[in-house]
């Protein structure tokens, strides 16, 4: 089979070695001569992946005891309704920015418990940008932004100073993407299939003294951050197979460390970008100090020669490339697993493409 080169933004591309490895465990698990996915997740091969996929979350980001590590379920959209329920009480007020649909999601189900300060927006320049210069109120319960726009291509390199106020992000497509100070952080959450594994599981990062501030509120026992943190993700029966393949792309990330994964990605990111700002045939869509070296957005600058440019790139191996339904154009999604070749053979096509175009 050809390689395909997978640009896709979500479910993405995995490391071999984790696919690899869940072929086997599919076949025998553990030596347990089971499948993975007919095993009780209650033995102690199985409690032994939850484990180790937990500490291996702490040892790549450097958290210790005060921090907890879950895998939930839901999405990274049911933690939109998760942290305002456990958080954010009646006639209380959470601050967040709208970076993009997540974010405009995130502040949507915030409402619902609790009212809601947006600091700052985008939306005028339909989120091509992000919005700095705004202060974090001291009297709100919590701040929340989302690093990584996945839809839109940009991202956050620096976060706001919030002094005495929790820290919350939605990290679900740069998580694990380069080295950050996670201790800054009261809550990070992330999906797992943009960066870290198949599509399942949740990842929810709590610092605990953060967990000790929820309100009064009666929360269903699901939804309760901390009878999942209590019961080691294991209150009731876990993504069994979702949390298997983070595992093992976690031990991949880890062999790598997350500086290197950055300059990895950082390379991969301006070999893209410097491309399309080369290329006449190509326009960035995203303010320069913002696009993300994640999700690279770009439109043809001529839209009569889109439809014909993915064909093109189809015929060459280059998958996944068409933007989100809400913006269009293309998105060359560059995740921790998309090798450096791939990106190369994309800017091959655009090159070629260009060739074609300007005779
Ligand atoms: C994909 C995505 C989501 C939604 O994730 P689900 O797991 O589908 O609920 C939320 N936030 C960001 C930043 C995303 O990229």
């Amino acid at each position: 089979m050809n390689k395909i080169h997978n640009f896709s933004a979500g479910p993405a591309i995995l490391p071999q070695s984790a696919i690899d490895a869940s072929i086997e465990a599919l076949r025998n698990f553990a030596d347990t001569g089971l499948s993975l996915i007919e095993v009780s997740h209650r033995s102690k091969e199985y409690e032994a992946v939850v484990e180790e996929a937990t500490q291996l979350v702490k040892d790549i980001l450097q958290l210790g005891d005060d921090y907890a590590v879950i895998f939930l379920q839901g999405g990274a959209s049911l933690q939109f309704d998760m942290i305002p329920m456990n958080w954010l009480g009646e006639g209380e007020i959470a601050a967040y920015t709208n970076t993009g649909v997540w974010a405009s999601r995130a502040i949507k189900e915030a409402k619902l418990f609790g009212n809601v300060n947006v600091l700052a927006s985008s939306e005028d320049k339909n989120f091509s940008y992000i919005p700095k210069n705004y202060a974090v109120p001291a009297d709100v319960k919590y701040f929340h932004c989302t690093s990584n726009n996945t839809i839109y291509g940009t991202e956050m390199f620096n976060f706001p100073e919030t002094n005495s106020v929790p820290l919350v992000c939605d990290m679900s497509s740069d998580i694990f993407s380069r080295p950050f100070d996670a201790t800054a952080f009261d809550l990070i959450y992330a999906g797992a299939q943009k960066n870290m594994g198949p599509a399942g599981t949740t990842l929810v990062i709590i610092k605990k003294s953060f967990l000790e501030k929820r309100t009064k509120r009666t929360i269903p026992t699901m939804l309760d951050y901390k009878v999942h943190v209590e019961n080691g993700s294991m209150y009731n029966t876990p993504s069994v197979f979702a949390i298997f393949v983070c595992m093992h792309t976690l031990r991949w990330i880890k062999s790598i460390g997350l500086k290197a994964m950055g300059e990895r990605n950082k390379a991969k990111a301006d070999l893209l970008y410097n491309e399309i700002d080369r290329n006449g045939l190509f326009t960035g869509t995203v303010a320069k100090e913002d696009r993300s070296r994640m999700n690279v957005n770009f439109v043809l600058t001529n839209k009569e020669h889109e439809a014909e440019f993915l064909k093109f790139c189809e015929s060459r191996n280059l998958s996944g490339l068409k933007g989100h339904r809400s913006v269009g154009g293309l998105r060359a999604s560059l995740y921790n697993a998309l090798e450096l070749e791939s990106v190369q053979v994309l800017v091959n096509a655009m090159q070629e493409f260009e060739k074609a175009k300007m005779g």
